[in-house]
Formats: structure tokens, sequence, C-alpha cells
């Protein structure tokens, strides 16, 4: 039975049927990498399986659901964190390290800012005294009451940016780690809706995919999954060279932009 429905993915809005789209998950997620259109989902009448087809002129895009399905899936494991308990007891370690080596940095940047505002109302105060006892005329007294609500406007923005601190941080990153090592089943089990957030939750500007090399691309992974990407890396590095017992994970150099995604 399908229904509509109000997704919000990190602040994009979209109404969903769920009726004929769970053969189909990729569709208004996957562009043609010649051209850049969204890949349309149809099911042949021949052989009654779907299929993903660029519809732009001369462009020859089409592809078996399933076997798309495969190489995307592919593409959301190298984002999948698959490890054994005690690897996950050194990856929390270096979680919570890495969280509070920018959360440091997050607290001096808006100490930094706010000061910075303080600053600018003692500006506006003082203008609004030189206006009233007459120091400065009104063409004065508009032109920098407007550059200071800029300069104002401007510096809130870059205060929202830094972000919040998260609280139960144990648990948040031990559910984080759950989420990311169970990715592709996660993918798997669930209905077109969920599939739609997950993929926009992983790939939040969606993916190409390149009928010549057969290969999905994308230009942007949400920073938790590069991360988890990155430790994945280190990890099998590490594996390759040094007994089990002697395993660590070391400090990475922390990444801007961590930012940190709930779990569905
Ligand atoms: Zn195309």
């Amino acid at each position: 039975m399908g229904y509509d429905f109000l997704v919000s993915v990190q602040g994009r809005y979209a109404f969903i049927n769920t009726s004929k789209n769970d053969d189909v998950p990729l569709k208004r997620f996957l562009k043609c990498d010649e051209c850049g259109k969204y890949l349309r989902a149809y099911k042949a009448t021949k052989n009654q399986e779907y299929y993903y087809k660029c519809n732009s002129p001369g462009c020859k895009c089409n592809k078996r659901a399933d076997s798309l399905h495969s190489v995307f899936d592919n593409m959301l494991s190298k984002y999948s964190l698959d490890i054994s308990e005690e690897m996950k007891v050194l990856v929390v370690e270096q979680m919570i390290a890495t969280y509070n080596q920018l959360n440091e940095q997050r607290v001096d940047d808006s100490a930094k800012i706010e000061g910075q505002l303080r600053e600018l109302s003692k500006k506006m105060e003082r203008l609004e005294v030189r206006y009233i006892e007459e120091e400065i005329n009104k063409d004065m007294f508009d032109k920098y009451r407007l550059k200071y609500r800029e300069e104002k406007k401007e510096i809130e923005m870059q205060l929202s940016k830094i972000g919040k601190k998260v609280s139960n941080l144990d648990q948040f990153i031990n559910s984080a780690i759950v989420f990311s090592s169970k990715l592709s089943i996660v993918w798997h089990s669930s209905d077109f809706a969920r599939k739609q957030l997950l993929q926009f939750l992983v790939f939040p500007d969606g993916i190409y995919y390149n009928r010549k090399s057969d290969e999905c691309r994308t230009q942007k992974v949400n920073s938790f999954f590069l991360y988890m990407s990155s430790l994945k890396g280190v990890l099998e590095k590490k594996e390759k060279r040094e007994p089990q017992s002697e395993l660590y994970v070391p400090s990475l150099v922390a990444r801007t932009g961590v930012e940190p995604v709930i779990p569905p």
C-alpha cells in the first residue's frame, strides 16, 4: 500500500509516494554522469524487470535496477565500519578524543565570536549616543548603522555554524558505530522512504552513475561517514602489518567539519 508523506533530509523536504517505488529506491537520487540528469525508473514489459534510464536525447545510459543496486551497495560499504568488539573499544576512544579536540576548538571559536558581538554592540550604542548628541548627522548615522547591522549578521552566521556540544557522547558514538557497521543491511531491509533517507544521509548531494566505467561517484559524503572510512583505512593497514595484540588506533588529524549524525 502506498502513501504520501513528507520527509526531511538535512533541510530538504520532499513528498514521497511509497506505492510504486520499492523496487527503484535510487529514483530521484541517482543522476546520469554524462549529462547530469536524474535517471528515470521503468519496468520493462519484455522481462518484467526494473531499469534506470537516462531520458536525455542521445544518452544511452540504461541499466538494470538490480545490477545498479549492487554497484551502489559496493559504494555504500566503503563507508561502513565492520569491526570486532575489541576494535570497537579503540575506535570509540579515538572518536571521543577527536571529538574533544574539535570541541576545544569550538569553545575557543565561540568565545572569540561572542567577544566580537559584544564589541559590535558597544559600537552601535556609541553610534546612537553620537547621533543624539548631534556629533554626527542622519546620513552618517544611517550609513554606520547599516554597516554594523551587516557585520552583526555575518558574525551571527559564523556562530551558528560552530554547532553544539553532543550530550551522552559515549552512547551517541556507540549507536553511530553500530549504525555505520550495518549500513548495507539497513539499506537492504528498508522500504523506499527509509532507503532514501539513508541514501541522502550518507550522500547528501546524491550520486552519479557512469555507464562506461559501470561505477557510481558522488561529490559529497557526510563527514561522519568520511571519518568512518578513513578509520577503516587505518585499521585495515594496521591489521595487515601488526599482530592483533599490538593494534592501536593512531591519533588522526581532526578533519574540519566532522558533524554528528543521528542514526534513524
Ligand atoms: Zn544522460
